[in-house]
């Protein structure tokens, strides 16, 4: 059924990269074997799912948006598409994303731009913009999706659905290609805080295959989506995001979110987090630096694209040629800003001060955290933007991820729920937790979803 719905509106919504019915069925077919041979499946075996293409996928191309992968087959599984497959989710397909995951829209991707199921004209957010349209357009239950500065959350408000951050280390980073090492964090999409509970389950906990992997039990998210309630629990609104710069019916929707939760039982505060502010320029400095190094394995010997490599050239002019022609205008500019910051001179200056705001950025959350159980916030400061609007304006899309980023930076749970529409677009409400406190913002994400 859903590569029926696949066929019949993705021509329109564009959420998919690569979408391979045999493939799927025969999937499908393997997990009625085991189940047909006794085998114990998880609770969502059986269940369709869309990858973003950034996770390794043994049986399906992966290109992380970008030219430069274009046509490679990866020779294994990242650790979340293993566990999801083990668990019996079938494969739909990859979905569309910005290049690199570095953008806020999909207009970034070097293939199309997915468009916003409630309004094709706008953007579907980004970078798992592909992940969200599908499950807002009904092509998937269910999809995965990296969130390094806001990519899953900002998506997931921007097209009325559910998305999760969880704790940095939480989930896996073996074999999702990297952007920002000490930042990128799967996580999954969903239509309801239920199932992506059910998912981020399904795929979480310790991989010996990642370094920075978390060494401890995957916080109880099931048990807390089921028991959704917030009666007596301490609710802090994160007073530096509101005001100038949100969008009135945005405003409006958050402030009924925040009365709800009073109306349910919870006590509301207001917090300040004053280094909040500094959280996104740290963060173009940080993610590009990190970028920068991590690119660097893109040099057209290793992997996909290589560009006129016809016996006349050095290795030094191939790599060149390919890097031109294989990245992106947006990933040529982190690269260029990344080097800039980690240059010798510029190091400390820079790279060293973004640094430095991290930390000050910890110390806010762990001073907020002592007065209260979860922080909330608007998601994002607007509803889905037109497809073009911010295209050539870089900063105009960065402030898309203002509310987003701090929660990467210090590696803290965080959750977008929808809380209604503004001008028939929909708004999302953004939990946010201490580090392993996942199951809290399940909770209450649960209690008031809409
Ligand atoms: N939009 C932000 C960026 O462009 C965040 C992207 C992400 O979380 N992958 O870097």
């Amino acid at each position: 059924a859903h590569l029926d719905r696949i066929a019949a509106v993705d021509g329109s919504v564009n959420a998919f990269l690569h979408v391979d019915r045999e493939t799927t069925l025969a999937q499908a077919r393997g997990v009625d074997e085991r189940r047909a041979a006794g085998e114990e499946l998880g609770p969502l075996a059986g269940v369709p799912i869309a990858h973003k293409d950034v996770f390794t996928t043994a049986d399906m191309p992966t290109t992380a948006g970008s030219k430069i992968l274009e046509g490679w087959r990866p020779p294994y599984d990242a650790t979340v598409t293993a566990r999801l497959r083990q668990a019996g989710l079938v494969i739909l397909g990859k979905t569309n994303m910005d290049e690199f995951a570095m953008g806020s829209s999909t207009e970034n991707s070097a293939y199309v731009t997915s468009r916003n199921p409630w309004d094709l004209e706008r953007v579907p957010g980004g970078s798992s913009g592909g992940s969200s349209a599908a499950v807002a357009a009904y092509e998937a239950p269910l999809s995965t999706g990296t969130d390094t500065g806001g990519s899953i959350r900002q998506p997931a408000a921007v097209t009325g659905i559910v998305g999760m951050k969880p704790t940095y280390g939480g989930s896996s980073r073996y074999g999702v290609i990297a952007f920002a090492s000490s930042l990128d964090t799967p996580g999954p999409f969903a239509r309801n805080v239920l199932d992506a509970a059910l998912l981020h389950e399904a795929f979480s906990g310790h991989d010996v295959m990642d370094s920075t992997s978390v060494d401890q039990a995957v916080p109880p998210v099931v048990e807390a989506a089921r028991r959704a309630d917030v009666n007596g629990l301490r609710v802090g609104v994160v007073k530096e995001f509101a005001g100038e710069g949100y969008e009135a019916g945005v405003s409006a929707r958050f402030n009924e979110a925040v009365e709800l939760l009073e109306a349910l039982g919870a006590k509301v505060v207001e917090v300040s987090c004053p280094n909040f502010s500094y959280a996104l320029p740290a963060y173009y400095l940080i993610a590009p630096s990190e970028c920068s190094s991590n690119l660097a394995r893109f040099d057209a010997m290793r992997y996909g694209l290589r560009v006129g490599d016809d016996g006349s050239r050095s290795a030094e002019e191939v790599m060149a040629l390919t890097r031109a022609e294989g990245f992106g205008p947006e990933v040529k500019r982190r690269i260029m800003l990344g080097t800039y910051a980690l240059s010798s001179g510029y190091y400390d200056a820079y790279y060293g001060k973004a640094q430095q705001v991290r930390t000050l950025i910890k110390r806010d959350f762990e001073a907020a955290f002592e007065q209260v159980d979860v922080l909330v916030s608007p998601t994002t400061p607007t509803t889905a933007f037109p497809i073009g609007e911010r295209a050539d304006d870089p900063v105009a899309m960065y402030l898309a991820d203002l509310c987003t980023i701090p929660a990467n930076l210090t590696g803290n749970a965080a959750i977008s729920v929808p809380c209604g529409l503004s001008d028939g677009l929909p708004v999302g409400l953004q939990i946010m937790a201490p580090v392993l406190g996942d199951d809290r913002v399940y909770r209450v994400g649960a209690a008031v979803e809409r």
